[in-house]
């Protein structure tokens, strides 16, 4: 279906030839994006991307129910990821790891609540190698067989090779074989070189962030990918990390969701600097950046909206511009509250359902390869999985 383009909508002239490509379905190039992320016309850019969205997914907006665990705060970068308010070093105060004990009580609420999956990220601990991992997924696999575990970014995978000695492969294979089922997109930041060297000097490279999601997507474990945006990057790095996204989605088609992640100011050391000179992200940067993505990534069907960072109001509104998957039902999230986050750390399942009607989408709980598994209301149309 093409997406129902009305030029009418569009401000800014300058989008006219960007809009009739979007209207024939044209892939757009990385001027075009270039475009896109500089022109003043929120609202034209907001309905391109909603009609490009509404062509692949209708008005329905899915959510997943999930439970986030974060069993170890300790992590070898800690003084090099300068945006990072998580991490702590092994001696330092409020530094935890949690014993396999303390995981399985974090995730007891699966037991009789609605939680179908876990989110399982943490720091790069020397003291967390594969075992520690693979043992804990057994066991959750074990007490919680219907929950799904969409664990370790490409860092953390890449970290466990580095500190076991084995391949990327390798280690996937046994998070695999214990119970991994998918992988979060968290850890790519911005692939620029010169942007990595001045917020996340030590951490795994952009071009090794796309390796690892290569090798998984080969081992058949799909994952999602993220940016995170509103710090020292250029539109420039912007659109160079989509393009990398773009060609590997090309290659292996392994991506579930883009979801783009907004740079929080408080309680990090980039923040001050940020702060000083009056830079951080804004609702308009927010909206835009979930519009480019949905128009410059053709061949992602899934985009999702982060409310933990950009409010849940804020995610509301860009259900107009180009996503259709928000946040789920978050149980305990940590990272970014550690970061100065003042949304809530979970949101109720009837709260998620109002923000989404009220934006006159029709909402849809699914699982974590997007299979809508609950309708809400039984008249409206179900969705196909990709
Ligand atoms: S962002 Fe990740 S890798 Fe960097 S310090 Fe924080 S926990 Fe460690």
């Amino acid at each position: 279906m093409k997406p129902a383009v009305d030029v009418d909508r569009i401000r800014d002239a300058s989008l006219l030839p960007i809009a009739e490509k979007v209207a024939q379905g044209t892939r757009l190039d990385t001027a075009d994006a270039l475009a896109l992320f500089r022109t003043p016309d929120l609202l034209g850019l907001g309905h391109l991307a909603d009609a490009v969205n509404q062509a692949k997914n209708g008005r329905v907006v899915t959510f997943a129910a999930n439970q986030h665990i974060n069993p170890t705060n300790i992590c070898v970068l800690r003084k090099t990821c300068v945006f990072c308010g998580y991490a702590r070093l092994p001696k330092e105060d409020g530094a935890y790891r949690y014993t396999l004990d303390q995981v399985l009580a974090e995730a007891e609420p699966a037991r009789t609540g609605l939680t179908r999956e876990f989110h399982i990220v943490g720091g790069l601990d020397m003291q967390a190698g594969l075992e520690y991992y693979t043992t804990m997924f057994r066991a959750l696999k074990r007490e919680f067989p219907h929950v799904h575990i969409k664990a370790l970014t490409a860092v953390e995978i890449a970290h466990l090779a580095r500190i076991e000695k084995l391949s990327w492969k390798e280690v996937l294979t046994a998070l695999r074989e214990a119970g991994l089922d998918t992988m979060p997109g968290g850890g790519a930041e911005t692939f620029s070189a010169a942007v990595r060297e001045q917020i996340a000097d030590r951490k795994l490279g952009g071009a090794d962030y796309i390796a690892v999601h290569r090798a998984a997507h080969e081992l058949g474990i799909r994952s999602n990918c993220t940016m995170l945006y509103g710090h020292v990057e250029t539109m420039e790095d912007r659109v160079a990390h989509l393009s990398m996204l773009r060609d590997l989605q090309d290659e292996t088609g392994g991506y579930l969701a883009f979801i783009p992640l907004a740079y929080h100011p408080d309680d990090n050391e980039l923040g001050k600097r940020l702060q000083r000179e009056g830079r951080a992200t804004t609702g308009f940067d927010d909206l835009r950046v979930l519009a480019v993505g949905r128009l410059f990534l053709d061949n992602f069907r899934h985009i999702k909206s982060h409310w933990i960072m950009v409010t849940p109001f804020l995610s509301q509104v860009a259900l107009a511009f180009g996503v259709n998957d928000m946040e789920g039902t978050v149980v305990r999230e940590k990272v970014y509250h550690a970061v100065g986050a003042t949304t809530p750390q979970g949101l109720p399942l009837a709260e998620i359902l109002k923000l989404i009607r009220g934006a006159q989408r029709i909402p849809a709980e699914r699982d974590a390869f997007y299979q809508v598994i609950r309708h809400f209301d039984d008249d409206l149309p179900r969705v196909a999985a990709d």
